[in-house]
């Protein structure tokens, strides 16, 4: 162990001369749990081959994008051929048109979609075609709901309702924030009171519909279908940015679970396979006002690239022809009832939020349902659970406000190993 830790951080200390903290990401840094993050050499299936030998049973998966693990032999066949077309081209392929209508029948709420190569870029193509359609400026976020690095989303909360937001981040102009109200998750009434405060002025909401940023957290029963009601009665937009929970939960996204039909969607993560590829869609009325057909601008040169594309097919085809999620929700279930029946015989006080393909482990008394419950989780014993975990060889998101994944590459022997794992981890905390 020893060995291998300090084979790790030998390539950290060479990466921290030419990369700022080493990473290019910051979680990866395992700031928020202390030690050298494990640098990867390779994977395959539902293990990491990390850069010190150690074969890791990994709960991270991309963060979530690879929802039929590591080098899948489909998308890895796919994008060999794919390659030697080729990388990029910058104008139009059949490809494209093809991923596009895969969408488009995945989630009906999209009529008409535009590729992007990361979540973030759909995002901000949403949130401008939002205000574009609407004449508003004002867009509605929740605390704790992560919308990628665009700067008028980077707000946290200012205390009550309908404060206006302040930059969560260094380097974003107040004046840039000033029209993104941060609002609790989970809290309806301050919706309620936002929109009667502000009848005409709100663009759009912006919701994870199952928030993944906090750590796992589940819609209340209502709360979704109460704001696409005061979105109808104030005539809003209401954009589900289903960057992770899209065909996490269910082959489509967590509306097609919930019942709702959001004005946008934002997809990115499972939806390119492991490659750069992302996308936002929603009715043809409002998508046209999207340049070139209307006056909302939004570009990429490697937007809809065909290596990306073709492994975002491939993906999608696999999830949809092998009906994957029956199995991948037991699996997950098992291993949460796993980790709680293991918590209750330790005495150690945890939450496990789950649904679909993605859970959490909170360390905390209370029910977690917004960001201020989830920060109301021990981070000491989280870092503590981590790294025990990570000793037995079991990768788990290094940081307590984030969601882990189970592939459809993880074995009923992954999951046991793991629970054994959590066990030895519980007695040691
Ligand atoms: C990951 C994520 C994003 C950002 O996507 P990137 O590809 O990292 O830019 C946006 N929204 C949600 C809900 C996400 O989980």
């Amino acid at each position: 162990m020893a060995r291998a830790k300090m084979k790790h951080a030998r390539l950290l200390k060479t990466a921290h001369r030419y990369l700022v903290g080493g990473v290019n990401s910051p979680v990866r840094s395992f700031r928020s749990v202390g030690g050298v993050p494990v640098f990867v050499k390779k994977a395959q299936g539902s293990r990491i081959h990390a850069a010190d030998g150690r074969k890791l049973i990994d709960y991270v998966l991309s963060w979530g994008a690879l929802i039929l693990g590591h080098a899948h032999p489909a998308i890895l066949r796919a994008l060999s051929k794919a390659i030697k077309n080729g990388t990029s081209y910058g104008m139009p392929t059949e490809l494209e048109t093809q991923l596009a209508k895969i969408l488009v029948d995945a989630v009906p709420s999209m009529e008409q979609v535009r590729l992007t190569s990361s979540g973030t870029e759909a995002v901000m193509g949403a949130t401008r075609v939002a205000r574009a359609f609407t004449g508003r400026d004002k867009i509605i976020k929740f605390e704790g709901g992560y919308h990628g690095h665009a700067d008028h989303l980077l707000v946290k909360a200012g205390s009550g309702a309908s404060t206006l937001g302040t930059p969560d981040s260094a380097g974003v102009p107040l004046d840039f924030t000033r029209h993104t109200l941060s609002l609790p998750y989970n809290d309806f009434a301050k919706v309620a009171a936002a929109f009667k405060k502000y009848p005409k002025e709100i663009a759009a909401i912006i919701i994870e519909p199952v928030a993944g940023n906090m750590g796992t957290v589940l819609p209340a029963k209502g709360f979704l279908k109460g704001l696409r009601k005061l979105c109808d009665r104030y005539h809003a937009l209401l954009i589900f940015d289903e960057v992770m929970s899209g065909f996490r939960l269910t082959y489509g996204g967590a509306q097609k679970v919930f019942g709702i039909r959001p004005d946008l969607t934002c997809l990115g993560k499972i939806i390119g396979g492991g490659m750069p590829l992302a996308a936002f869609g929603g009715r043809r009325e409002i998508m046209k006002v999207l340049a070139p057909l209307g006056p909302a601008y939004q570009a990429g040169t490697l937007s809809g690239n065909p290596v990306a594309v073709t492994a975002g097919i491939v993906t999608l085809q696999w999830l949809k022809q092998h009906r994957v999620y029956p199995a991948l929700i037991e699996r997950t279930k098992k291993l949460c009832v796993g980790i709680q029946d293991a918590a209750a015989d330790a005495g150690v006080p945890v939450r496990i939020n789950f649904i679909g393909s993605m859970f959490t482990v909170f360390f905390t008394e209370e029910e977690v349902t917004d960001y201020e419950t989830a920060k109301s989780q021990d981070g000491g014993l989280f870092r503590k659970f981590f790294h025990a975990m990570l000793d037995q060889s079991v990768s788990m998101a290094p940081s307590p406000f984030e969601a882990n994944f189970v592939s459809v590459a993880h074995t009923d022997q992954d999951i046991d190993r793991t629970l054994r794992a959590v066990r030895v981890a519980f007695k040691q905390l």
